[in-house]
């Protein structure tokens, strides 16, 4: 037996919708994560004990900054904001006593950077949910993610039968939205002896009722900061003495955005934010892009990346400028084991709610737990990546974004149903 229904879920979806918190902010999240885990009786991992701080992807100082202060303001002690630390999400380490397989499970935390509509229809405005953290909004479902993660926690704690086996890891994983918090989890090493892995997204365009088993077409891509720097000069009196870094990052933008095609597959490219200089008649010092490349595959993802940084590091050196790179996200492809699409089939056709198992479809998108699934599966672990199908009210990332609350039941059964059939 268990004592989580769809309501209990519900109730928690709406707390974590309450208040959205973006990647490496999330410290009301994370500790609100610990005080329920821990209230049940689980024991939890935080900060560099599931985070390697040396892959950190896109964590904005001054974003983390202002987020642990906000979170302060919201009541969060100053012990648990100890124990966070410098790294938000945490884990659960499930120990059942009883020789098995472990496995791990992966939810998502973080909110997007979107501020929620104040349409009176919209479900979080009309029930008195809405989001009270300005500017940021949880509009791609991870709230309810994380409500299910807390329920298979909560079914964990309580009377197995027939009992589990084995180890049961849950993370909850910071830093989705960039694709930034997998990398320093997997090179944690928390998933290194995992035997079968799981995550889950709500929604992706896949009605109430559908379960997706195994999404195909996840683009890889890499997010990069590229910085130029050059020197300042007047640029009437010794216009040859400076060394000009927007003249250099110009003309990277062009050669960037004019990267030939791959022939075995889709690729992508966007400088997506080029600043440089210092006033009208100084001769640039500095510029900074961002910029990223997506491929069909690993393969076409590194070509455009090294074709991308070979033309960088061409122009910086033609302009007598420095070039300094930073990779800010990363997320791979990755191809889903036979034996774990159909555990999920099975489990998810046995749900009364779920009218159709789908086998695939093109999710055309790129999520980081593909870099979590590389690292099981490089350690001979199976893993899976489902949807659970939710009738959205706008796309993700928009401001009227909501995800239909009765599916959370079907992503809580699909994971526990899983749990039973792997280590029961
Ligand atoms: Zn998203
Ligand atoms: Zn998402």
């Amino acid at each position: 037996m268990t004592t989580i229904d769809n309501q209990t879920l519900v109730k928690w979806r709406r707390e974590f919708h309450r208040y959205p918190e973006t990647g490496w902010g999330e410290f009301v999240t994370t500790a609100k994560l610990i005080e329920t885990l821990e209230a049940m009786g689980h024991r939890v991992l935080t900060g560099t004990q599931v985070i390697n701080p040396g892959f950190v992807r896109g964590r904005n100082p001054g974003v983390v900054e202002k987020a642990r202060l906000a979170a302060k303001a919201q009541g969060v002690s100053d012990a648990l904001l100890a124990r966070i630390g410098e790294y938000t999400g945490c884990a659960v380490v499930f120990d059942t006593g009883r020789p098995g397989p472990t496995v791990a499970l992966r939810f998502d935390i973080d909110c997007v950077s979107v501020q929620e509509t104040a349409l009176a229809e919209h479900v979080p405005n009309q029930q008195g949910f809405g989001s009270t953290n300005p500017g940021y909004m949880h509009a791609c479902g991870h709230d309810g993610h994380a409500a299910i993660g807390l329920g298979v926690a909560r079914w964990l704690m309580e009377n197995q039968d027939p009992p589990l086996r084995g180890i049961v890891k849950l993370i909850f994983q910071p830093a989705e939205e960039g694709v930034r918090g997998a990398r320093p989890i997997a090179e944690s090493g928390i998933l290194d002896d995992v035997d079968y892995f799981a995550c889950g997204h709500l929604g992706c365009d896949i009605p109430s009722g559908v379960v997706v088993a195994a999404p195909e077409r996840y683009l890889s891509t890499l997010k990069m900061d590229l910085r130029f720097k050059g020197k300042a000069a007047h640029a009437g009196m010794e216009p040859h003495a400076g060394k000009n870094a927007l003249l250099a990052a110009c003309n990277a933008t062009v050669q960037i955005m004019s990267l030939p095609t791959h022939g075995e597959g889709m690729t992508r490219v966007n400088v997506g934010v080029l600043k440089a200089g210092e006033g009208r008649n100084v001769i640039p010092s500095f510029a900074e892009m961002q910029i990223e490349v997506r491929g069909e595959n690993e393969k076409i993802n590194n070509y455009m990346t090294e074709e991308a940084l070979r033309r960088a590091h061409g122009v910086a050196q033609s302009f007598d400028v420095e070039l300094e790179t930073e990779v800010m996200g990363e997320a791979v492809d990755f191809v889903p084991d036979e034996e774990m699409t159909a555990y999920v089939t099975e489990v998810a056709r046995a749900l009364p709610a779920v009218k159709e198992v789908r086998r695939t479809m093109n999710f055309n998108g790129s999520d980081d737990a593909t870099l979590l699934i590389k690292r099981v599966q490089a350690h001979g672990g199976k893993a899976a990546y489902f949807v659970i199908g939710s009738d959205i009210k706008a796309g993700h990332h928009q401001a009227e974004f909501d995800i239909d609350e009765s599916q959370l039941f079907t992503g809580f059964a699909i994971f526990t149903g899983l749990l039973k059939r792997l280590s029961a």
